[in-house]
């Protein structure tokens, strides 16, 4: 799986991308991430991709034309490897990422991250170069850059081969599909139920008087099971 992002600031990935299971992944070579600098797909010397809103009103836009030159320089190498790909534009207007949605990323070959700055991006990316605009929540950050480091995060854990399977399978937000509901009859109760995770602990079995529960330490481990599974289904 590849991630393309799209950036006028490309130094902000390098840290991240560049430590634990994100970078081990890319050496792997299960993900590969590539920073591209929207300044290197402008044409003048000033390298601008920025400007004054049509209409009036405060801050800068970020211009169509550099986006476009960059999503036609990475789709065309997309075109020719005939691969399945989504381009997405980070907008706080967007369509709000969850883990749904990630789960549906990750089994594309290819994801496309424009990353928009200052007051926003030029209409007509949003209308006719991204497929989608993608909210990581209500709320408005400086830029693109720090949702598309979630939506890099959150994709290629599920990337088959990133994180042990075993490790997907009871956190949070995956789905236990086995799930029925009590006095239902089989077909009927045959419904996908979102788990959240159960507690969990560590050594010391003791701190400060605050104790593990009983069950965990009882080496029962049916009783574990049965006692974890409650807080799956709630
Ligand atoms: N004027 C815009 C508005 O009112 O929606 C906010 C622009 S924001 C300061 C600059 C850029 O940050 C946006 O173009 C978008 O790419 C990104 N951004 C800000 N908040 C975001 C969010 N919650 N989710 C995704 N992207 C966000």
């Amino acid at each position: 799986m590849r991630f393309d992002i799209i950036t006028i600031f490309p130094e902000m990935f390098e840290s991240y991308f560049s430590e634990s299971i994100l970078k081990r992944a890319q050496e792997k070579k299960l993900i590969k991430i590539k920073i591209h600098n929207l300044r290197d797909y402008t044409r003048d010397k000033h390298k601008t991709v920025d400007d004054t809103p049509y209409g009036g009103g405060v801050g800068m836009i970020l211009k169509v034309e550099p986006i476009f030159s960059a999503v036609q320089k990475i789709a065309v190498s997309r075109k020719q490897q005939a691969v399945s790909s989504k381009i997405i534009l980070l907008s706080a207007k967007g369509e709000k990422f969850d883990q749904k949605m990630a789960r549906k990323f990750s089994k594309f070959d290819q994801i496309i991250l424009i990353c928009g700055r200052y007051e926003g991006v030029d209409e007509r990316v949003a209308k006719h170069i991204a497929d989608k605009e993608i909210s990581i929540g209500d709320y408005i950050l400086t830029g693109g850059e720090l949702p598309a480091m979630i939506i890099v995060d959150a994709v290629s854990r599920l990337v088959p081969g990133v994180i042990k399977e075993q490790s997907l399978l009871e956190e949070s937000f995956s789905i236990d599909k086995k799930f029925s509901k009590k006095g239902e009859s089989q077909a009927m109760s045959y419904k996908p139920q979102i788990r959240k995770e159960y507690p969990q602990y560590t050594r010391p079995a003791v701190f400060k008087g605050w104790r593990v529960p009983k069950v965990l330490i009882s080496g029962n481990h049916h009783k574990i099971k049965e006692w974890r599974n409650k807080y799956l289904t709630k």
